[in-house]
Protein backbone atom coordinates (compact mmCIF):
# COMPACT_ATOMS: atom_id res chain seq x y z
CA UNK A 1 0.00 0.00 0.00
CA UNK A 2 1.28 3.22 -1.03
CA UNK A 3 0.90 6.70 1.08
CA UNK A 4 1.49 9.81 -0.34
CA UNK A 5 0.79 11.01 3.19
CA UNK A 6 2.82 10.84 6.55
CA UNK A 7 0.20 11.02 9.70
CA UNK A 8 -3.14 10.58 10.72
CA UNK A 9 -5.70 11.03 13.07
CA UNK A 10 -8.08 8.66 14.42
CA UNK A 11 -10.84 9.64 16.50
CA UNK A 12 -12.14 7.29 19.33
CA UNK A 13 -8.01 5.79 19.08
CA UNK A 14 -7.72 3.81 22.20
CA UNK A 15 -9.68 0.93 21.92
CA UNK A 16 -12.25 -1.71 19.31
CA UNK A 17 -11.84 -0.68 16.28
CA UNK A 18 -9.88 2.87 16.55
CA UNK A 19 -6.93 1.30 18.14
CA UNK A 20 -6.96 -1.64 15.50
CA UNK A 21 -6.78 1.51 13.01
CA UNK A 22 -3.95 3.11 14.69
CA UNK A 23 -1.98 -0.01 15.17
CA UNK A 24 -2.76 -1.54 11.03
CA UNK A 25 -1.77 2.12 10.14
CA UNK A 26 1.16 2.51 12.17
CA UNK A 27 2.51 -0.64 11.04
CA UNK A 28 2.68 1.01 7.31
CA UNK A 29 4.46 3.87 8.53
CA UNK A 30 2.18 6.48 9.00
CA UNK A 31 2.63 8.39 12.29
CA UNK A 32 -0.63 7.79 14.12
CA UNK A 33 -2.94 10.70 16.18
CA UNK A 34 -4.30 8.15 18.76
CA UNK A 35 -7.50 10.22 20.68
CA UNK A 36 -8.94 9.66 23.48
CA UNK A 37 -11.59 10.84 25.71
CA UNK A 38 -11.36 9.47 28.75
CA UNK A 39 -9.06 6.47 30.12
CA UNK A 40 -5.73 8.45 29.15
CA UNK A 41 -3.97 4.77 30.89
CA UNK A 42 -5.46 2.94 27.83
CA UNK A 43 -4.36 5.41 25.04
CA UNK A 44 -0.91 5.15 27.00
CA UNK A 45 -0.48 1.71 26.59
CA UNK A 46 -1.89 1.63 22.91
CA UNK A 47 1.40 4.05 21.84
CA UNK A 48 3.94 2.25 23.99
CA UNK A 49 2.86 -0.62 22.03
CA UNK A 50 2.73 0.86 18.85
CA UNK A 51 6.33 2.31 19.50
CA UNK A 52 7.24 -0.76 20.73
CA UNK A 53 6.63 -2.12 17.34
CA UNK A 54 9.16 0.73 15.57
CA UNK A 55 6.10 2.43 14.99
CA UNK A 56 5.34 6.93 15.50
CA UNK A 57 2.55 8.30 17.30
CA UNK A 58 1.10 10.57 19.72
CA UNK A 59 -2.11 10.64 21.78
CA UNK A 60 -3.91 13.64 21.95
CA UNK A 61 -7.29 14.25 24.42
CA UNK A 62 -10.45 15.54 23.25
CA UNK A 63 -14.39 15.11 23.00
CA UNK A 64 -15.06 14.11 19.18
CA UNK A 65 -18.30 16.58 19.45
CA UNK A 66 -16.83 19.64 21.31
CA UNK A 67 -16.16 22.05 18.33
CA UNK A 68 -13.34 23.80 19.80
CA UNK A 69 -11.87 20.98 21.05
CA UNK A 70 -11.52 19.28 17.90
CA UNK A 71 -10.34 22.57 15.85
CA UNK A 72 -7.34 22.98 19.14
CA UNK A 73 -6.67 19.62 17.90
CA UNK A 74 -6.28 19.94 14.60
CA UNK A 75 -3.87 23.20 15.24
CA UNK A 76 -1.61 21.33 17.56
CA UNK A 77 -1.40 18.48 14.92
CA UNK A 78 -0.28 20.78 11.90
CA UNK A 79 1.79 22.81 13.96
CA UNK A 80 3.88 19.80 14.97
CA UNK A 81 3.79 17.66 11.72
CA UNK A 82 3.15 20.76 9.13
CA UNK A 83 0.13 18.63 7.84
CA UNK A 84 -2.77 16.70 8.16
CA UNK A 85 -2.55 14.20 5.88
CA UNK A 86 -5.70 11.41 6.59
CA UNK A 87 -8.41 11.63 9.17
CA UNK A 88 -10.52 9.06 10.39
CA UNK A 89 -13.92 9.63 12.15
CA UNK A 90 -14.41 6.40 14.44
CA UNK A 91 -15.31 8.32 17.50
CA UNK A 92 -19.27 6.54 18.13
CA UNK A 93 -21.56 5.17 20.73
CA UNK A 94 -24.89 3.53 20.92
CA UNK A 95 -27.91 4.45 23.08
CA UNK A 96 -30.19 1.43 21.88
CA UNK A 97 -33.86 0.97 22.96
CA UNK A 98 -37.27 0.69 21.17
CA UNK A 99 -38.25 4.52 19.31
CA UNK A 100 -41.77 4.28 21.72
CA UNK A 101 -39.47 4.51 24.61
CA UNK A 102 -36.61 7.19 23.11
CA UNK A 103 -36.48 10.34 24.44
CA UNK A 104 -35.10 13.52 22.87
CA UNK A 105 -32.22 13.61 24.11
CA UNK A 106 -31.37 9.56 23.73
CA UNK A 107 -31.58 10.46 20.27
CA UNK A 108 -29.37 13.45 20.29
CA UNK A 109 -26.46 12.74 21.82
CA UNK A 110 -25.90 9.98 19.23
CA UNK A 111 -26.68 11.66 16.65
CA UNK A 112 -24.04 14.33 18.49
CA UNK A 113 -21.58 11.48 19.20
CA UNK A 114 -21.47 9.79 15.80
CA UNK A 115 -22.71 12.19 12.87
CA UNK A 116 -21.91 15.61 14.41
CA UNK A 117 -18.24 14.99 15.39
CA UNK A 118 -17.78 13.64 12.03
CA UNK A 119 -19.00 16.82 10.35
CA UNK A 120 -16.91 19.02 12.70
CA UNK A 121 -13.95 16.64 12.08
CA UNK A 122 -14.48 16.59 8.22
CA UNK A 123 -14.76 20.14 7.68
CA UNK A 124 -11.96 21.10 9.66
CA UNK A 125 -9.91 18.50 7.83
CA UNK A 126 -10.97 19.98 4.51
CA UNK A 127 -9.69 23.23 5.48
CA UNK A 128 -6.25 22.08 6.51
CA UNK A 129 -5.51 19.71 3.74
CA UNK A 130 -6.92 22.16 0.61
CA UNK A 131 -3.45 23.94 1.47
CA UNK A 132 -1.95 21.26 0.54
CA UNK A 133 -4.25 20.26 -1.98
CA UNK A 134 -4.19 16.73 -0.41
CA UNK A 135 -6.02 14.43 2.38
CA UNK A 136 -8.21 11.51 2.33
CA UNK A 137 -10.88 11.26 5.23
CA UNK A 138 -12.86 8.22 6.09
CA UNK A 139 -16.10 7.49 7.93
CA UNK A 140 -16.31 5.00 9.86
CA UNK A 141 -20.24 4.06 9.88
CA UNK A 142 -22.30 1.12 10.26
CA UNK A 143 -24.53 -1.99 8.23
CA UNK A 144 -27.45 -0.36 10.46
CA UNK A 145 -26.76 3.11 8.50
CA UNK A 146 -27.67 0.79 5.10
CA UNK A 147 -30.44 -1.82 6.92
CA UNK A 148 -31.95 -0.05 9.54
CA UNK A 149 -32.07 -2.25 13.06
CA UNK A 150 -35.20 -2.05 15.98
CA UNK A 151 -33.88 -0.53 18.73
CA UNK A 152 -31.50 1.81 16.79
CA UNK A 153 -33.59 4.93 15.16
CA UNK A 154 -30.73 7.11 17.04
CA UNK A 155 -28.15 4.87 15.72
CA UNK A 156 -29.20 3.95 12.42
CA UNK A 157 -30.06 7.42 11.68
CA UNK A 158 -26.55 9.07 12.39
CA UNK A 159 -24.98 6.21 10.56
CA UNK A 160 -26.97 6.83 7.72
CA UNK A 161 -26.36 10.69 7.76
CA UNK A 162 -22.97 9.88 7.88
CA UNK A 163 -23.20 8.12 4.47
CA UNK A 164 -25.30 10.70 2.96
CA UNK A 165 -23.00 13.40 4.34
CA UNK A 166 -19.35 11.65 3.13
CA UNK A 167 -20.51 11.71 -0.43
CA UNK A 168 -21.43 15.45 0.02
CA UNK A 169 -18.45 16.32 1.27
CA UNK A 170 -16.53 14.19 -1.64
CA UNK A 171 -18.60 16.16 -4.25
CA UNK A 172 -16.56 19.59 -2.28
CA UNK A 173 -13.30 18.14 -2.02
CA UNK A 174 -12.92 16.48 -5.49
CA UNK A 175 -11.42 19.44 -7.28
CA UNK A 176 -9.48 19.59 -3.76
CA UNK A 177 -7.45 16.59 -4.80
CA UNK A 178 -9.00 15.62 -0.77
CA UNK A 179 -11.39 12.49 -0.73
CA UNK A 180 -13.89 11.01 1.71
CA UNK A 181 -15.37 7.80 1.64
CA UNK A 182 -17.16 5.73 4.18
CA UNK A 183 -16.74 2.40 5.95
CA UNK A 184 -19.82 0.32 6.82
CA UNK A 185 -19.03 -2.47 9.28
CA UNK A 186 -20.89 -5.31 9.65
CA UNK A 187 -20.58 -7.38 13.21
CA UNK A 188 -17.13 -7.14 14.86
CA UNK A 189 -15.80 -8.18 17.73
CA UNK A 190 -15.25 -5.11 20.23
CA UNK A 191 -16.52 -3.72 23.63
CA UNK A 192 -19.72 -2.36 21.52
CA UNK A 193 -20.91 -5.95 20.38
CA UNK A 194 -19.91 -8.13 23.54
CA UNK A 195 -23.23 -6.54 25.82
CA UNK A 196 -24.56 -8.58 22.87
CA UNK A 197 -25.99 -12.24 24.55
CA UNK A 198 -24.50 -15.32 22.97
CA UNK A 199 -27.76 -16.06 21.80
CA UNK A 200 -28.18 -12.61 19.57
CA UNK A 201 -24.44 -13.19 18.23
CA UNK A 202 -25.26 -16.64 17.31
CA UNK A 203 -28.16 -15.42 15.87
CA UNK A 204 -26.02 -12.73 13.65
CA UNK A 205 -23.26 -15.62 12.97
CA UNK A 206 -26.22 -17.87 11.09
CA UNK A 207 -27.38 -14.68 8.99
CA UNK A 208 -23.54 -13.68 8.02
CA UNK A 209 -22.92 -15.73 4.51
CA UNK A 210 -19.08 -15.58 5.41
CA UNK A 211 -20.63 -17.58 8.78
CA UNK A 212 -18.00 -15.64 10.83
CA UNK A 213 -18.14 -11.56 13.22
CA UNK A 214 -15.85 -9.73 11.41
CA UNK A 215 -12.58 -8.52 13.58
CA UNK A 216 -10.76 -5.32 14.11
CA UNK A 217 -8.44 -5.48 11.41
CA UNK A 218 -10.57 -6.98 8.78
CA UNK A 219 -11.78 -2.78 9.28
CA UNK A 220 -8.38 -1.59 9.50
CA UNK A 221 -7.07 -2.97 6.52
CA UNK A 222 -10.13 -1.43 4.43
CA UNK A 223 -9.27 1.60 6.09
CA UNK A 224 -5.91 1.27 5.12
CA UNK A 225 -6.57 0.92 1.20
CA UNK A 226 -9.16 3.80 1.35
CA UNK A 227 -6.46 6.07 2.64
CA UNK A 228 -3.57 5.01 0.46
CA UNK A 229 -2.81 6.13 -3.00
CA UNK A 230 -4.19 2.89 -4.26
CA UNK A 231 -7.72 4.39 -3.67
CA UNK A 232 -6.58 7.24 -5.30
CA UNK A 233 -9.28 6.89 -8.00
CA UNK A 234 -12.35 6.44 -5.52
CA UNK A 235 -14.34 8.89 -3.24
CA UNK A 236 -17.71 9.02 -2.25
CA UNK A 237 -18.22 5.58 -1.69
CA UNK A 238 -19.15 3.52 0.81
CA UNK A 239 -17.52 -0.01 1.15
CA UNK A 240 -19.27 -2.60 2.81
CA UNK A 241 -16.91 -5.15 5.56
CA UNK A 242 -19.74 -7.00 6.69
CA UNK A 243 -18.91 -10.71 5.94
CA UNK A 244 -22.16 -10.50 3.25
CA UNK A 245 -24.80 -9.88 5.97
CA UNK A 246 -26.09 -6.76 3.64
CA UNK A 247 -25.33 -6.56 0.13
P1 LIG B 1 -15.99 0.91 21.21
O1 LIG B 1 -15.11 -0.26 21.53
O2 LIG B 1 -17.13 1.24 22.10
O3 LIG B 1 -15.06 2.18 21.03
C1 LIG B 1 -15.62 3.43 20.71
C2 LIG B 1 -14.58 4.49 20.98
O4 LIG B 1 -15.12 5.76 20.63
C3 LIG B 1 -14.17 4.55 22.45
O5 LIG B 1 -12.77 4.67 22.52
C4 LIG B 1 -14.84 5.83 22.93
O6 LIG B 1 -14.15 6.48 23.96
C5 LIG B 1 -14.79 6.67 21.67
N1 LIG B 1 -15.71 7.79 21.73
C6 LIG B 1 -17.06 7.77 21.85
N2 LIG B 1 -17.53 9.02 21.86
C7 LIG B 1 -16.46 9.85 21.74
C8 LIG B 1 -16.29 11.24 21.69
N3 LIG B 1 -17.34 12.07 21.78
N4 LIG B 1 -15.05 11.75 21.56
C9 LIG B 1 -13.98 10.94 21.48
N5 LIG B 1 -14.07 9.60 21.53
C10 LIG B 1 -15.29 9.06 21.67
O7 LIG B 1 -16.63 0.77 19.77
P2 LIG B 1 -16.09 0.07 18.43
O8 LIG B 1 -16.85 -1.17 18.26
O9 LIG B 1 -14.62 0.08 18.39
O10 LIG B 1 -16.68 1.12 17.36
C11 LIG B 1 -15.89 2.06 16.66
C12 LIG B 1 -16.74 2.67 15.55
O11 LIG B 1 -17.18 1.63 14.68
C13 LIG B 1 -18.01 3.36 16.07
O12 LIG B 1 -18.25 4.53 15.31
C14 LIG B 1 -19.07 2.31 15.82
O13 LIG B 1 -20.34 2.91 15.68
C15 LIG B 1 -18.59 1.68 14.54
N6 LIG B 1 -19.11 0.34 14.32
C16 LIG B 1 -18.82 -0.68 15.15
C17 LIG B 1 -19.35 -1.93 14.88
C18 LIG B 1 -19.05 -3.12 15.73
O14 LIG B 1 -19.58 -4.19 15.44
N7 LIG B 1 -18.21 -3.04 16.73
C19 LIG B 1 -20.18 -2.12 13.78
C20 LIG B 1 -20.47 -1.04 12.96
C21 LIG B 1 -19.93 0.19 13.24
P3 LIG B 1 -14.59 6.29 25.51
O15 LIG B 1 -14.07 4.93 25.89
O16 LIG B 1 -13.91 7.42 26.19
O17 LIG B 1 -16.08 6.39 25.55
Amino acid sequence: MKFSGKNVLITGASKGIGAGIAKNLASRGLKVWINYRSKPEIADALLEEIKSNGGEGAVIKFDATDEEAFIEAIKLIVETDGELSYLVNNAGITNDKLALRMKLEDFTNVIDANLTSAFIGSREALKVMSKKRFGSVINIASIVGEMGNAGQVNYAASKGGMIAMSKSFAKEGASRGIRFNTITPGFIETDMTDVLNEEIKQNYIDAIPLKKLGSVDDIANAVAFLLSDNSGYITGETLKVNGGLYM
